[in-house]
């Protein structure tokens, strides 16, 4: 109710920390008065007097993505795969004991190698022995077709909707200098329907993968692989459901918490059910 009425105020965002709600504005109104708005407010949404201490601050702006930079480290997904920034490679000492280092710049594609979602899938790529085709729907910073070139893959298309994405998964692509990706604006529309992929990989959410099941499938090899992931724990059963219509039998399944310690993310690895 509090973050409503903060909102209603025109708080930017709200979020509740041990019995306080934190609201932010993008800049101080005239000094004083945001206390009476958010009383005003309070008391025209509940018909009541505000029953709490209202305390305004003016805190100075943080650059959040710079901060964010900063902090990206090396990340060791499997004892011989390291997704990490140019600016703080891995220790010089586990490479020199044959692990594969993925570079990727920080930047505005999803995908550093520190979400559970991500390393899920790296995981399962990891220790495929045949990847060949790979299909990624969905690249965000690229890291899981590159991964997939550099574990072996011939070729690997890798899709993203989103420009900005791309434009950081074409810089991570002239970081790691791979043979064989291709880079294209768009969603699975852009895949000639007849394309069949060793592996099709999509790190996605709910609201897109049960539209999109289907073709992930089709455009699977017999005897491939299709990795899922961007579940919650709670939506596993609607998936596996909907990955069975589409053909899909479940091989392996990953669940893993939420950095934030809050939620489990669930991750599928399917192949398409013999069709006998
Ligand atoms: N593959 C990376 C990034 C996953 S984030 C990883 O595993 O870490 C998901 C990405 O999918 C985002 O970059 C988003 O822009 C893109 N996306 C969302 N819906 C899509 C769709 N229908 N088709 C293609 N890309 C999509």
């Amino acid at each position: 109710m509090v973050a409503a009425v903060l909102a209603e105020c025109g708080s930017t965002g709200a979020w509740s920390d041990g019995g306080i709600v934190r609201g932010y504005f993008p800049r101080p109104a005239a000094r004083g008065t945001e206390r009476e708005a958010f009383r005003a407010a309070w008391r025209r949404f509940t018909g009541d007097p505000c029953p709490y201490r209202v305390a305004v601050r003016t805190v100075a702006d943080v650059d959040w993505h710079a901060r964010w930079r900063r902090d990206v480290r090396a990340e060791r997904v499997t004892p011989r795969l390291w997704v990490a920034p140019p600016a703080a490679p891995p220790p010089e000492e586990d490479l020199a004991a044959g692990g594969a280092v993925i570079w990727i710049e920080p930047g505005e594609g999803f995908g550093t190698g520190s979400h559970p979602t991500t390393r899920a899938l790296l995981r399962w790529l990891d220790r495929e022995a045949r990847l060949g085709r790979v299909l990624d729907v969905g690249t965000g910073s690229g890291v899981l077709a590159l991964a997939a070139l550099a574990r072996g893959a011939r070729l690997a298309l890798a899709l993203d909707l989103d420009p900005r994405a791309l434009a950081n998964a074409a810089a991570n692509r002239d970081l790691n200098r791979p043979a064989g990706l291709a880079l294209v604006q768009g969603s699975l529309s852009a895949v000639a329907p007849a394309a069949r992929f060793d592996c099709v990989l999509a790190n996605l959410d709910m609201r897109t993968l049960p539209g999109l099941i289907d073709g992930l499938a089709a455009h699977c090899e017999e005897g491939g692989r299709v990795g899922v992931a961007g579940v919650l724990a709670a939506e596993r059963w609607e998936l596996v459901e909907r990955a069975g219509a589409a053909g899909l039998a479940l091989l392996d399944e990953s669940a893993d918490p939420d950095p934030s310690g809050e939620g489990t993310w669930w991750s599928g690895w399917f192949t398409p059910a013999r069709r006998d």
